[in-house]
């Protein structure tokens, strides 16, 4: 009911009200139209002028329609300065003003189906025909723009403004490198006229978020969406700013032309204008009838999320020009077109709390409960905050106001806090010094936006992620031991960590769904014989950060036991080759926590082994990094790198600056051509073996 008195009054058809209800206004409805027009008035300034909205678009639509169906309702208050009569908002003053030749104006928004069937109806039966021809478009969600060309070649560009005065932006949209400064075809012939050309200035999703990471860089304040981000940007008083954000532009009409005998279709002209260089977006096509205009809409809403740019919708307008012109204008939209939006990706609601939750790596993520919000095409009641650095930026407190967004099928986050609606007791959010799940220790590491719990080994959360990578092939290699197997032994509560799979017996495993005595004995077994192992595999099999195969073994090498590697500090640790801060601050958390220490204790005690390995730099080769490249013919490359690093030199997979020696075999390729060009000693297979037999 609310939207059918909406569309009635935004289609300007304010005649069409129960005339019964003028002179009834109740008290109340008068003081509430000046409350809306005042609110209206400041969130326009904010978003037009200002470039800084502080309510989510859905809030201001909801507004803008209230007042549309009051003054629809009591036409006796309906004052030609009413929001409602106006298109955007009167020009900067610090910008020379333009006039525009024809006004600028807006577009009547439809909702739904039903509006838009309503639409259709009204169109066909204003124009006394059966179906009628639309041209159907994207919206696109950015700013309004007039470009001016005189004999072909851009002279001056302007904002929308109030419709009929903009601001003179000439020199910032210069800098956009998608609009033609010069309208010519591909064969290079100059459009030899006057045009005025109608479009949108918009930034796309990628451009905005890489502003929005700069502006964090440079301590300045991040934009809220890419329509503020590009509005923000061309109205810039110093051109060169504008020029160093990316901006694009689109066309969507022409605004005036001396050539008089301009096609007299939208589809046409937008074809015309596209053959002489404009950028026209290619998703627009003509459609007969409202089915038609559905399916559009349809189409675009699947595709939305995919565009490299934002869109609020679709235009319908009717393509015939003649027609066009028959329908006319209400006081700031024509009544020829519609926009069809879709349902908003921001709303505003409530932070009611914030968690934190420890995901499958340990990284600790704050997450807004917040009131229940339809956004995005459905209820939202969490939101991810990113992490503590972004809730610090956007200064998010609990019990805030915030706007929230859902964008496709992106996770909602939170966007902004609302600060003008803040209430005295909102609650700063501290991070907690442990783990929620399992009390652990949190650490952050240098330039890491998250904190991490540090008990791997322990912590539920990470459970499931510790076990697999414990019994992967190239850590414990325990065969049969996968994705399903680890989920079905945790939710039988018989894995809690890795020591608890040395405490499995034939009772535990055969009671599991699906599991044949046959297969449980060989589960057991290669649990049994993963006991036997070497110290560099067991310690790549502890899963700590940063902590990969490869410097696993150079741990290993380095330390000859595990006693003396625990025992280790950052600086001790750091003098193992490609050990530095990140991964000896990662190693000594790791250690520092009880709660692994007590696991590494049980997987001792439960029989796991190894042999102590000699101490790297007792071995001939220790301290020489070698690369293999090519085949060799008297062993494998495996067996190659098993000698070579019992030997104590490493094996790595690309040749740099700190290779020692490149084996090349038959088919060496471009990593042989590399050591040449870095003067690296290459030995033959020859003179390889020799060297491995006489060392
Ligand atoms: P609009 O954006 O809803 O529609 C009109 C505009 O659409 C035109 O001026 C044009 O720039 C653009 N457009 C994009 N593609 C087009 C196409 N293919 N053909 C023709 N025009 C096309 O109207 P508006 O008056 O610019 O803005 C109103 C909207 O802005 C509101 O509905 C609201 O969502 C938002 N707004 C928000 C706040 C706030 O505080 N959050 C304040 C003011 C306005």
């Amino acid at each position: 009911m609310t939207n059918e008195i909406a569309y009635k009054t935004s289609a300007g058809v304010c005649n069409d009200i129960d005339k019964q209800e003028i002179n009834r206004v109740p008290s109340g409805g008068s003081e509430r139209i000046v409350q809306l027009r005042a609110l209206i008035d400041r969130y326009n300034y904010q978003y037009y002028v200002q470039d800084q909205p502080t309510v989510a678009d859905a809030e201001y639509d909801g507004l803008f329609r209230e007042l549309q169906t009051l003054e629809g309702r009591y036409p006796e208050l309906l004052l030609s300065d009413s929001p409602t009569q106006r298109v955007g908002s009167a020009p900067l003053k610090s910008f020379v003003e333009v006039s525009h030749q024809t006004p600028m104006l807006s577009l009547n928004n439809a909702f739904s189906s039903d509006e838009v069937r309503a639409f259709d109806k009204r169109i066909r039966e204003t124009l006394g025909l059966d179906t009628v021809e639309y041209a159907v478009e994207l919206k696109f969600d950015g700013l309004a723009i007039n470009l001016s060309y005189r004999n072909g070649i851009f002279v001056q560009g302007a904002t929308r403004g109030d419709g009929s005065t903009g601001e003179d932006v000439t020199e910032n949209l210069r800098t956009i490198r998608s609009l033609p400064l010069r309208l010519a075809d591909a064969l290079g012939h100059v459009f030899n006229a006057d045009i005025e050309v109608r479009g949108e200035v918009l930034m796309s999703t990628r451009d905005f978020e890489i502003l929005n990471a700069q502006q964090l860089i440079k301590g300045e304040k991040a934009f809220v969406n890419p329509r503020n981000a590009a509005a923000g940007s061309l109205r810039q008083l110093d051109s060169s700013i504008t020029a160093q954000r990316r901006l694009s532009f689109y066309a969507y009409a022409i605004g005036g032309c001396t050539v008089v005998d301009l096609p007299d279709c939208q589809s046409a002209q937008m074809d015309l204008l596209q053959h002489w260089g404009m950028p026209v977006a290619t998703f627009r096509r003509v459609v007969t009838g409202v089915d038609g205009l559905l399916e559009f809409y349809r189409e675009m809403g699947a595709q939305r999320a995919t565009l490299p740019f934002g869109i609020d919708g679709v235009v319908y307008k009717v393509n015939d020009l003649a027609l066009q012109r028959q329908l006319g204008f209400v006081a700031r939209a024509p009544r020829f077109a519609i926009a069809h939006k879709f349902p908003a990706e921001e709303a505003l609601t409530t932070l009611l709390d914030i968690d934190v939750q420890v995901g499958r790596t340990g990284a600790l993520t704050p997450v807004a409960r917040l009131a229940p919000v339809f956004v995005g095409g459905v209820t939202v009641t969490n939101a991810t905050l990113h992490n503590e650095d972004e809730i610090r930026r956007k200064d998010v407190r609990v019990g805030d106001t915030v706007i929230v967004r859902r964008a496709g099928d992106v996770i909602p986050e939170v966007v902004a806090s609302v600060k003008a609606q803040r209430c005295a007791d909102a609650q700063e959010f501290i991070m907690p010094l442990v783990c929620p799940v399992c009390g652990s220790h949190v650490t952050r590491e240098l330039d890491e936006s998250a904190w991490r719990c540090t008990g791997g080994l322990f912590c539920p959360a990470q459970r499931k992620q510790a076990l697999l990578h414990f019994a992967s092939r190239r850590a414990m290699n325990i065969d049969g031991l996968g994705d399903k197997l680890v989920d079905q032994l945790v939710e039988a509560h018989l894995l809690h960590t890795p020591a608890d799979l040395y405490r499995l017996n034939m009772e535990h495993v055969a009671s599991l769904a699906r599991m044949g005595e046959k297969s449980a004995s060989n589960l057991l077994d290669a649990i049994a014989q993963s006991r036997k192992t070497t110290l560099a595999r067991f310690i790549f099999s502890l899963g700590i950060r940063n902590v990969g195969e490869s410097t696993a073994k150079d741990l290993a090498r380095h330390f000859g036991n595990l006693d003396s590697l625990m025992a280790a500090d950052a600086e001790c640790l750091q003098q193992v080759q490609e050990v530095g801060p990140v991964v000896a601050t990662s190693m000594v958390n790791f250690f520092a926590e009880s709660h692994n220490l007590e696991v590494i204790k049980q997987l001792r005690t439960l029989g796991v082994f190894w042999t102590e390995q000699t101490v790297q730099r007792d071995l001939p080769l220790a301290g020489k990094t070698f690369v293999l490249t090519g085949t060799l013919a008297s062993l494998s490359r495996i067996d190659a790198q098993t000698a070579l690093e019992a030997m104590g030199a490493r094996v790595s997979g690309s040749v740099s600056k700190k290779t020692d020696y490149v084996v090349a075999g038959v088919e060496s390729g471009s990593k042989l051509e590399k050591a040449r060009q870095l003067n690296i000693n290459v030995l033959t297979e020859d003179e390889f073996i020799k060297l491995i037999k006489g060392t």
